[in-house]
């Protein structure tokens, strides 16, 4: 059964970092979001920037705005996002994570996967971060189990959020379009259609989905912050999309919460 006092769990397709200082469709609705959803404790967020051969949590106090990024303006580069970390956040994912050994890590901080999105939806910066990053070492089904594991801390007031691009090939991307590729379009209305209907398993099984897939997910960094959110969530629980556009060719700006 699902509690009433859950939050739901969000996933983002954050595109460039300009996102964090550009008022545009995208930016917009990330502001519209943390208005509107339930305001939560403190924010889990899994990004696509932060991959390691373990799993962590960043542990410190105060996170660092981490500039992760080239050839950008200088108001991008001097972005500060100061929220600041959270002990007892970090000590319920080590909790609840049973499959594999949580390393607490004083070296990251908050990269633009997470900021670039959270400055928009929490723009004063009060609400605690932790960031979990992407074990390279586990399977693509093991990233969507640890989404299960992590499930309880939505009825803790905990906002599941991942931030990656559901179609995102850097290799194809066409800097001056609006628009898709078809196959890119195609893929993310897939993708739509199965988490619409609560078929997860489409969704973690993407590479038994052929061309469209391999040229969708060509890395799946930023792939596998979704399988979170999914596991984290209920396959029957409703779910709402915003951001329904590809652009540059080959990345999907598309974002959705569940619950
Ligand atoms: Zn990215």
């Amino acid at each position: 059964m699902i509690p009433v006092t859950r939050l739901p769990v969000l996933f983002v397709g954050h595109g460039s970092p300009m996102n964090a200082i550009e008022q545009n469709e995208f930016s917009l609705t990330w502001e519209e979001l943390g208005r509107v959803m339930p305001r939560p404790r403190a924010v889990l967020c899994i990004s696509a920037h932060w991959e390691t051969w373990d799993t962590r949590v960043t542990a410190m106090a105060n996170p660092r705005t981490i500039h992760d990024f080239y050839g950008f303006p200088r108001e991008l580069n001097e972005m500060q996002y100061p929220a600041p970390g959270s002990d007892e956040l970090v000590e319920l994912v080590k909790q609840k994570i049973k499959s594999t050994t949580v390393v607490e890590d004083q070296e990251w901080g908050l990269d633009h996967g997470s900021w670039s999105v959270l400055c928009r939806m929490y723009p004063k910066a009060e609400i605690p971060v932790v960031q979990l990053s992407l074990n390279r070492q586990l399977s693509v089904q093991s990233h969507y189990l640890l989404g299960r594991e992590l499930r309880p801390l939505c009825d803790d007031g905990i906002l599941i959020l991942g931030s990656g691009n559901m179609v995102h090939n850097l290799r194809m991307v066409t800097w001056e379009a609006d628009a898709g590729y078809d196959w890119a379009v195609s893929y993310d209305a897939d993708l739509k259609n199965w988490i619409e209907k609560g078929e997860h398993e489409q969704v973690v099984h993407y590479e038994e989905h052929g061309k469209p897939a391999e040229l969708a997910v060509n890395s799946a960094e930023h792939y596998l912050p979704m399988l979170y959110v999914l596991g984290a969530g209920y396959a029957d629980e409703p779910v709402s999309f915003f951001n329904e556009k590809v652009i540059m060719g080959s990345i999907s700006m598309r974002c959705f919460s569940l619950g």
